[in-house]
């Protein structure tokens, strides 16, 4: 047997193993932190020399190392820690690695230990490999390197404000596109794994182009009711609102009449909802829009309808084509005002501006 005593049991042995390591480690100057790259050379060979007598010597000189304060593994010599330790860490550099370092503090400390101590390089290797999950001193490899990526470079959107219209008004005049850049990042790397990026350079190879989006200045939506009305269409007022004396119709005509050729564009006088839209009777093709204070409108015997039955109208947007549809002997539009939603008005006091010809 390797031990004199054979009442000596592990545990002692080991407890005494731990003292003269404890020993080593007092010994400040013998400390060596390996996390830079070229470590100072240590020489301490007097220090645990005069702890040993010699008689009880099984034990040999050998190099502990730790990480962060726990003894990892026990080998023969500081050239083999160091030669396990560069190993590791080129493991994870490659040709562009700048810098490479162990995130735990590694420390080599000279020791005396029992020859059965001291580990082969393959097994303290082992322990130590920062893919051991196992291991709980397994070092995790730090290493920093350039990466130069090729980028997209995001448009930016400009928007110009129209003073004349509203805000839901918007159109793009210029599509953006994308730029493209060079950029250089400094990657730091876990045991090869990126974990932090940082941008130090970056080289506009194609600038981006701006999208431009133009909206309106104005407060609330083109669909909202204004309070004031705008004449429907063009042409000629062929008959006004009241009691009248022709062959045909209501002697009592209860809107007005505008005069124009057949397809001449009939637009909302002010903003709403189309409550009507269909064929009426007399009135032929029809359309009826409600606006925001309760008062509604009517379009009578256009040749054709744009618009459905829900559908929200801005004011002046076309909603039909004049004609001759229903009651009626001649190409024209008949417009009603009902303010209260009930009761028909002469809609030309309430018109802002004059009727154009065309
Ligand atoms: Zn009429």
């Amino acid at each position: 047997m390797f031990f004199k005593d054979p009442r000596e049991t592990v545990l002692s042995r080991a407890k005494a193993r731990r003292v003269k390591l404890l020993a080593g480690m007092s010994a400040l100057g013998l400390c060596l932190t390996l996390t830079a790259l070229t470590p100072a050379p240590v020489s301490a060979t007097a220090v645990y020399r005069t702890a040993e007598a010699p008689e009880e010597s099984p034990l040999v000189e050998a190099v502990a190392v730790t990480v962060d304060g726990v003894h990892a593994v026990t080998v023969d010599s500081r050239e083999t820690a160091l030669a396990l330790l560069e190993e590791i860490r080129r493991g994870y550099e490659t040709p562009l690695t700048e810098s490479a370092a162990f995130r735990e503090r590694v420390e080599l400390l000279p020791c005396l230990t029992e020859p059965e101590g001291v580990m082969a390089p393959a097994d303290a290797r082992a322990l130590l490999d920062p893919e051991n999950t196992a291991s709980p001193v397994a070092l995790t490899v730090l290493t920093m390197a350039p990466v130069t990526r090729e980028e997209a470079v995001p448009f930016v959107t400009e928007t110009v404000l129209i003073p004349d219209q509203y805000s839901d008004e918007t159109s793009v005049t210029r599509s953006g596109v994308d730029g493209w850049a060079v950029n250089t990042y400094s990657v730091i790397y876990e045991n090869g794994r990126e974990e932090l990026a940082t941008l130090t350079d970056s080289r506009i190879v194609t600038e981006p182009v701006s999208e431009i989006v133009t909206q309106g200045a104005l407060p609330g939506s083109r669909y909202d009711s204004r309070g004031v009305y705008i004449w429907p269409t063009t042409g000629v007022l062929t008959s006004k609102f009241g009691s009248r004396n022709i062959s045909i119709g209501s002697s009592n005509h209860k809107g007005i009449d505008i005069g124009n050729a057949a397809g001449t564009p009939v637009c909302a006088a002010d903003g709403g909802v189309v409550i009507f839209a269909g064929k009426n009777g007399g009135y032929g093709n029809f359309v009826a829009i409600q606006h925001d204070n309760g008062a509604v409108t009517h379009y009578a015997h256009m040749r054709k309808i744009l618009v459905e039955v829900g559908q929200r109208v801005a004011q002046g947007q076309q909603i039909g084509e004049m004609g001759r549809t229903g009651t009626a002997t001649g190409n024209h539009l008949h417009f009603e005002i009902l303010p209260d939603g009930e009761t028909r008005v002469d809609p030309v006091g309430l018109l802002t501006g004059e009727l154009q010809r065309y």
